[in-house]
């Protein structure tokens, strides 16, 4: 049975609209709907990779193509000079809501902690 379509890929396939800023022929970059910054795309492959944990060494060519457009959407957003963090959620102690591989690029604002709520944990 195939598997059902995530919803970045039905973003994809234009069945759901979104504020697209890039797209090429590996990937997709939109606006978060619900966005943390003033700056906050998801860039997503086409290839509906379910989560980071899935990845093979046959991605690794896309996995850098997602960087190399996430430094190019820096400039063309602004946040370059100023920072942005580029954030991969796998599994539900991240908060993975959507299991299809994004790049979270969160920017326009300083950005704080980089675990927000946690405890220290200390040294190992
Ligand atoms: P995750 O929690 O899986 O790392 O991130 C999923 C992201 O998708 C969330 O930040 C959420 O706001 C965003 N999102 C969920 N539904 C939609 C939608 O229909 N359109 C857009 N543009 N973003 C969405």
């Amino acid at each position: 049975m195939a598997a059902q379509p995530t919803l970045f890929s039905r973003i994809i396939a234009g069945e759901i609209s979104a504020d697209i800023v890039y797209r090429d022929e590996y990937c997709l970059a939109f606006r978060d709907i619900q966005p943390q910054a003033p700056v906050h795309l998801l860039i997503v492959p086409i290839e509906p990779i379910p989560s980071v944990a899935n990845v093979e060494p046959a991605h690794e060519q896309l996995l850098g193509h997602l960087l190399v457009v996430a430094a190019r959407l820096g400039e063309e957003f602004g946040v370059a000079g100023s920072g942005y963090r580029l954030i991969i959620n796998h599994g539900d102690d991240a908060g993975q809501t959507v299991p299809h591989l994004h790049l979270h690029m969160i920017g326009g604002r300083p950005l704080g902690a980089l675990v927000g709520d946690a405890q220290s944990l200390g040294a190992p």
